[in-house]
């Protein structure tokens, strides 16, 4: 929206000294690989247009000069004006007509269009140059009455809302209002004279918003709507897109205006206009997909207002139009090598292309078409992988419906965006938003969806609209997300005003719960069981050529067998972090593991750990069983002591309530004999109860003992920075007999399953170490117990110890490490946290959304590697480590190893392998391929 003071364009600017500045750029000048500049939709009108493909002309205006609007303080830069006209005339001269010219008059619009494409995030402006005079020309050139009037309303109400900011819903309802005294309900019915009527009508709007009357003059038109276009680059909308969807001003700055002759798919039967992908976008599949309306206009396909018809119903009622829009599709996908997304329009059996990008599809579709294109010997395998998003494999990893439901859908609609969601129904998306900062799980439905619903996308599990075609707005944002969406859902008959609908007899009201598959489009009423995904054939291919390519190895974090299955399943070849800490949390155990931080004095903490043995080694032997052979890094207890324990807040509340009973026991229990004092008839009675309640006084006092103890022990082990506390390599130094438990446990584990045949690689992994003489201790009491473990099992089992490296000084004496270490392993978590001196439990709560959102930090440290600084750190212990010991195997056990930016970086510094929780397993194996594909080509280099 315009809201600064307006400039003047004056016609006689004074023409510059020197060489002007390039702001503009004819369709057939603009460099269509320069996204940056052009936009992603003006690169793509260039790239078309230079390929021969029928462009209607136009010209691009650079998303720079769009910065350098808002750095002049919203004025264009000196020249703009100059190249905007001329631009203009070549225009006119190629299509014979003049802007604001009443016999030809041309017609133009104006649409943004970013780097990055951010569909429906930004403004566009149709019909410009139409005014009361060239409406005439219209009128007599296209011999049709109803269609100039119909585009002279369709401007103003355009203008009005997007350049006047004046709500589309004053002209909707005007609108409305003519259609009821007209006695008529659809759009189409109005004539030509009532279109006319609502030029005036809205007209009359316009000066009651605006105290103004609409702009005659068509420049003065064309420039509003420059920068309105400019404007919406900063509106609500573009800039939570961009927050979500972590679009930086290094990816996308800016919008780059495009303004380009109209062509009208509303002049008749023989007119249309359509959306199509040059592959089905949900599935994949080769063929042309999309949908299209016939004389229809602009974006009444995008906006959802009509339900369009599938494209394959145009081979029937547009042969000749169907036939050329397949050449279209054969062009442009060898010109670009990858799937497109197209805009286009049919002017009186006149096909002109409004729009290509890369077409956005959902993950399998994705794979699917990189497995095709390679096939069809479109790309190369290396290409194959390279145009997929690694993060977006994780969309794969969505939960489906189980296929042996029974229970019948209530509606079936479009599976737009595929996966399945359940939740609660909200009808807007402010509500969405509210429910589910409140923790709940929604279902946003809608009869359609707009882009100022994007808020409500992001709080919502699935989106769920009545109309609307696979392309409306709903399925664009909802597939762009990975977020499920069926759309189209007829059957539902919603009213917004009452906030209920009605499908097949059944009401829904807020808070209803609802499943939706977003691959069938079934709708279901309640919660319906899903399963867990399962990789399919094609990603099973991806991730195969991504193993031939990739340098890294890729493991898993598990600390169950059930884990390290899965994560077998998806590829992994080792486990690169098992936590043993979890395992003392299980129900069996976690009494054991107290009674061993309470037992007061060593035998009695010693008698615990025996108990514990056991069961830690039968964990570790199914995982390694699990395992096969693969290298299993099994960690030393890490936290410290007190998490085991119950808060201390329990406890008092435990002893208060154990202390108000006993002033009350002490008093019944002195009952039986002060009633035997009373009635001596009462001496043989009673006895049993006297017994029983000094049992119960006995056992009341000596859980209020224990409780006190454990009372007295957590405050004792209670810690101002537990974090930074006695944890870690501290904790097995102070109290040794745990980490030779543990190593005890791994060691016979490992034994036990040699004896048995099964293959088994150990590495056994200290946390926290800072100084080589921590690790000297530990190595000392691991030798000690494989001594014994050997004595005892008759056999010598290999293993390696290694360190993790997540504190700053271990980076720092990484050299000095290395001369024991055998292994490092990056706890990311914890060295991000050190670097930053950022509490890792606590910033990502507090700060660091305010420090994102202000660009005092681009990104979540926790979540994308910090390169600059932690990176730095990791690149110089990799040196370090690697001088004393040149084969020090080291990998990356953090939160960042399962994350492609991240895993780029760890290929960079030449890591060994990167560790990730099992679902994202296949997304790093395919990261880990991309980064050693980029550095052959030498899109990226080794971190210097
Ligand atoms: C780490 O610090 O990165 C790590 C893997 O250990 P944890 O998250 O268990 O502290
Ligand atoms: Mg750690």
């Amino acid at each position: 929206m315009v809201q600064q003071t307006r400039q003047t364009y004056d016609e006689h600017q004074p023409i510059e000294a020197k060489a002007p500045k390039k702001y503009v750029y004819l369709f057939q000048e603009g460099n269509g690989k320069d996204r940056k500049l052009l936009g992603g939709k003006g690169a793509g009108l260039c790239e078309m247009t230079q390929i021969g493909l029928p462009v209607p002309p136009g010209f691009v205006i650079t998303t720079q000069t769009c910065l350098e609007y808002f750095d002049n303080g919203f004025k264009f830069p000196q020249g703009l004006p100059n190249q905007v006209r001329q631009a203009m005339a070549e225009i006119e001269r190629a299509m014979s007509l003049g802007f604001g010219n009443p016999e030809k008059p041309l017609l133009v619009s104006v649409r943004s269009g970013a780097a990055i494409s951010m569909p429906g995030m930004m403004d566009t402006v149709l019909n410009l140059g139409i005014n009361d005079s060239t409406v005439q020309g219209l009128i007599s050139r296209s011999g049709n009455e109803r269609f100039g009037w119909d585009s002279y309303r369709r401007f103003i109400s355009l203008f009005g809302n997007i350049v006047l900011n004046i709500s589309d819903e004053q002209f909707h309802l005007a609108m409305e209002r003519l259609k009821e005294e007209r006695k008529v309900t659809q759009d189409t019915e109005l004539t030509s004279q009532n279109m006319q009527e609502l030029v005036n009508i809205f007209k009359q709007i316009i000066i009651d918003k605006t105290g103004k009357p609409i702009p005659q003059d068509p420049y003065e038109q064309l420039f509003m709507a420059i920068e309105a276009v400019f404007a919406s680059w900063n509106g609500k909308r573009a800039q939570d897109y961009r927050r979500e969807f972590k679009i930086s001003s290094k990816i996308a700055n800016g919008t780059a205006a495009n303004v380009q002759t109209m062509v009208f798919g509303n002049m008749g039967a023989n007119s249309a206009t359509g959306v199509a992908f040059t592959r089905d976008p949900s599935t994949g599949e080769n063929i042309l997909f999309g949908d299209y309306l016939d004389n229809a206009q602009g974006e009444d396909i995008v906006a959802g207002i009509r339900t369009p018809k599938p494209i394959s119903e145009m081979r029937q009622t547009m042969p000749d139009m169907y036939r050329e829009l397949l050449k279209v599709r054969e062009t442009l996908e060898h010109h670009f090598k990858e799937a497109q997304d197209m805009e286009f329009t049919i002017e009186e059996g006149k096909l002109c292309m409004l729009q290509t990008r890369n077409a956005k599809m959902n993950a399998a579709a994705n794979m699917k078409t990189s497995v095709d294109m390679v096939n069809e010997e479109l790309i190369t395998k290396e290409e194959a992988l390279l145009r997929l998003d690694a993060s977006q494999l994780t969309q794969l990893m969505y939960c489906q419906i189980d296929p042996n439901n029974t229970v019948v859908p209530v509606a079936v609609g479009l599976g737009a965006s595929p996966g399945a969601a359940s939740g609660e129904v909200v009808f807007d998306a402010d509500e969405a938003e509210r429910q589910a900062k409140a923790g709940k799980k929604v279902i946003l439905l809608r009869e359609q969806t707009k882009p100022e619903d994007i808020h409500g996308f992001f709080a919502a599990q699935g989106i769920l609209t009545s109309v609307g075609g696979k392309t409306s707005h709903a399925a664009v944002v909802a597939r762009g997300m990975g977020k499920p969406c069926v759309s189209g859902a007829g059957d539902i008959k919603i009213s917004h005003v009452e906030n209920v609908a009605y499908v097949g007899g059944n009401r829904i009201v807020q808070g209803t719960v609802v499943t939706i598959d977003g691959t069938s489009g079934k709708v279901w009423l309640g919660e319906i069981p899903m399963v867990e995904p399962e990789i399919s054939e094609n990603m099973n291919k991806i991730l195969k050529w991504a193993d031939e390519f990739r340098k890294l190895g890729v493991r898993t974090n598990a600390d169950t067998p059930l884990d390290a299955e899965k994560a077998l399943m998806f590829g992994a070849e080792g486990v690169g972090l098992c936590r043993t800490e979890r395992m003392f949390n299980a129900a069996d155990r976690i009494g054991l593991f107290q009674d061993m931080i309470l037992a007061d004095n060593p035998e009695e903490r010693l008698a615990a750990l025996r108990r514990l043995l056991p069961l830690q080694k039968d964990d570790f032997k199914e995982i390694l069983r699990v395992m096969q052979g693969f290298p299993v890094t099994i960690r030393l207890l890490d936290p410290p002591l007190h998490e085991f324990l119950p808060s201390e807040e329990a406890v008092e509340r435990q002893i208060e309530t154990l202390q108000k009973y006993q002033e009350a026991l002490s008093n019944v229990s002195k009952l039986p004999q002060v009633l035997r004092d009373i009635d001596p008839s009462l001496q043989s009675v009673l006895v049993e109860d006297d017994n029983m309640l000094s049992n119960l006084a006995e056992v009341q006092s000596s859980e209020l003992k224990k409780k006190m103890d454990t009372l007295q022990k957590i405050r004792t082990l209670r810690e101002v920075n537990p974090m930074l506390g006695h944890r870690g390599v501290r904790l097995g130094i102070t109290y040794p007999e745990i980490y030779e438990m543990q190593v005890e446990a791994i060691l016979l584990a490992a034994g036990e399953l040699i004896k048995e045949t099964v293959p088994v690689k150990v590495e056994i992994m200290i946390p926290q170490v800072c100084t080589s003489q921590e690790l000297k201790r530990v190595y000392g009491l691991i030798r000690r117990v494989e001594r014994r473990v050997k004595d005892r099992l008759g056999i010598t089992i290999p293993y390696t110890v290694g360190t993790m490296i997540e504190v700053v000084r271990a980076c720092m004496r990484a050299g000095r490490l290395a001369e024991l270490a055998e292994f490092f392993s990056f706890g990311t978590n914890d060295l991000t946290q050190a670097t930053f001196s950022f509490s890792r439990e606590d910033a990502e709560n507090k700060f660091l959304p305010f420090y994102n959102e202000h660009k005092i930090l681009q990104d979540n440290p926790f979540e994308i590697l910090d390169v600059k600084g932690v990176g730095r750190l990791m690149a110089i212990t990799v040196e370090w480590g690697r001088k004393t010991r040149p084969d020090l195997k080291i990998g990356i056990c953090g939160e960042h190893g399962g994350e492609p930016s991240s895993i780029e970086f760890c290929h960079r510094i030449n890591l060994d392998y990167v560790s990730c929780s099992p679902y994202r397993v296949p997304v790093a194996r395919l990261a880990a391929a991309q980064a050693s594909i980029k550095e052959k080509k030498g899109m990226i280099k080794p971190f210097q």
